[in-house]
């Protein structure tokens, strides 16, 4: 099943303070956005140093309608807050969407803890198979598309 994500931004930008996303490869979405190298936005975002948490994460039902009306929604940026708990303390039910708790998840999950890791595991791992992990091929960023 496929992964909806919210980014929590430390700090705004312009009127933005969340990035939601869709992957079948979490992990290596994260790293991707933490490393300026998954979307435009997020690209952006580590380029001018805002930090991020994923601040929530669900798994969504296989169905494409599902998951653009998740992703519909989650876009906009009044929205996004109530579903973030990190902004509320008890975020709104997502349609078609089960909340998996952020804890749960076996690697780090803030901007920060992403760069130290894949850090530590480059001077380990030679540049070529680092760059091959950081590649999706999950699921297409429904975001990035529009
Ligand atoms: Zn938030």
């Amino acid at each position: 099943m496929p992964w909806v994500y919210i980014l929590h931004l430390e700090r705004p930008l312009a009127h933005a303070r969340h990035y939601s996303g869709c992957t079948a490869e979490l992990q290596n979405r994260l790293k991707a956005h933490a490393l300026g190298q998954g979307s435009a936005f997020t690209r952006h975002l580590a380029k001018i140093g805002i930090e991020w948490k994923l601040g929530a994460l669900f798994q969504v039902k296989e169905d494409l309608n599902t998951i653009r009306g998740v992703e519909r929604i989650l876009k906009d940026q009044h929205h996004a807050p109530d579903y973030c708990p990190l902004c509320r303390s008890r975020p709104a039910r997502l349609p078609g969407a089960t909340v998996v708790p952020v804890s749960a998840a076996p690697f780090p999950t803030d901007s920060r803890g992403i760069k130290e890791a894949a850090a530590s595991a480059s001077s380990i791992r030679n540049r070529k198979d680092s760059h091959e992990q950081l590649h999706d091929p999950g699921l297409p960023n429904l975001q990035d598309q529009q």
